[in-house]
């Protein structure tokens, strides 16, 4: 069974990557610079016993993620599970704020990426192109919900867009024998977070502290499993409350 997580290089899609790997899947990462991190979670899902490679791939760039998805297809075999994780948060900043480039830019990376990575998986997974189902699993944020004024309203917008691609995707492919879920992870300890920020904020979830990757992690796994295998088209908060 092979799984493919995006931005597999640290924070939660690395140990999303060797949580599967635990978990009997054979795994590809995808990163964008970080070739020395990608290598070591690369090394610690082998330690685990499966097979895995890494793949530098900008989600944002069509063809980068086409040559991923043959890469994966080369190397691995048959594709099972799409982790749609990599992601960006542009700078903490007001709406009155924001550029073209910058909007362009987050645009690109935390929805169309997603979006055509689906489409890459969705040609692998359908029975209706001669596959044999399978699971993809996007990772959103509680910011959709919550709108993050004053920080990063354009990222929230691009998370609900993640979360209507969800439900519409699971749709549309539901007699396909494709599962499409997302989590909706809150405040993790990630290096994603502007400096200072987690100090800031990490005391505010109801449960009081911000979540481990290991949490996130374990919630997809749960997902991807045949345990979950009446759950599509909803997104899980993974969020402590918040
Ligand atoms: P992170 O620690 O900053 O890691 C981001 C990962 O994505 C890295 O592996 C990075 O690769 C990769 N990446 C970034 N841009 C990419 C691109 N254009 N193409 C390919 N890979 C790219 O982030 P994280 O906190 O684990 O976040 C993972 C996901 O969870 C994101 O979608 C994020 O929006 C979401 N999320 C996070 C939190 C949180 O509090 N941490 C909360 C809600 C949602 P390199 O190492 O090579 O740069």
């Amino acid at each position: 069974m092979v799984a493919l997580v995006t931005g597999g290089s640290r924070g939660i899609g690395a140990r999303t990557a060797l949580t599967l790997a635990r978990r009997g899947w054979d795994v590809a990462i995808s990163y964008r610079e970080r070739e020395a991190d990608a290598e070591a979670v690369v090394e610690a899902c082998r330690e685990a016993g499966r097979r895995a490679v890494a793949v530098r791939a900008d989600v944002a760039v069509e063809a980068d993620l086409v040559a991923l998805f043959g890469a994966v297809d080369d190397r691995l075999g048959r594709l099972n599970v799409l982790v749609n994780n990599a992601g960006i948060v542009p700078p903490l900043g007001r709406v009155e704020d924001y550029t073209a480039a910058r909007l362009e830019q987050v645009l690109a990376v935390n929805v169309a990426g997603p979006f055509l990575a689906a489409r890459e998986a969705v040609r692998r997974m359908s029975t209706a192109h001669g596959g044999r189902g399978g699971v993809i699993v996007n990772v959103s944020s509680r910011a959709a919900a919550l709108g993050a004024p004053g920080e990063y309203v354009d990222y929230a917008a691009s998370k609900a867009a993640i979360d209507a691609m969800t439900l519409g995707l699971a749709r549309e492919v539901a007699g396909e024998g494709i599962r499409v879920v997302g989590v909706s992870p809150g405040l993790i300890d990630t290096e994603i977070h502007a400096p200072g920020r987690l100090d800031r904020l990490g005391h505010t979830p109801p449960l009081g502290r911000p979540g481990t990757p290991a949490e996130v992690a374990d919630a997809i796994a749960w997902l991807v499993s045949d345990e979950a295998s009446y759950v599509t088209g909803s997104t899980l908060d993974i969020s402590g409350g918040r």
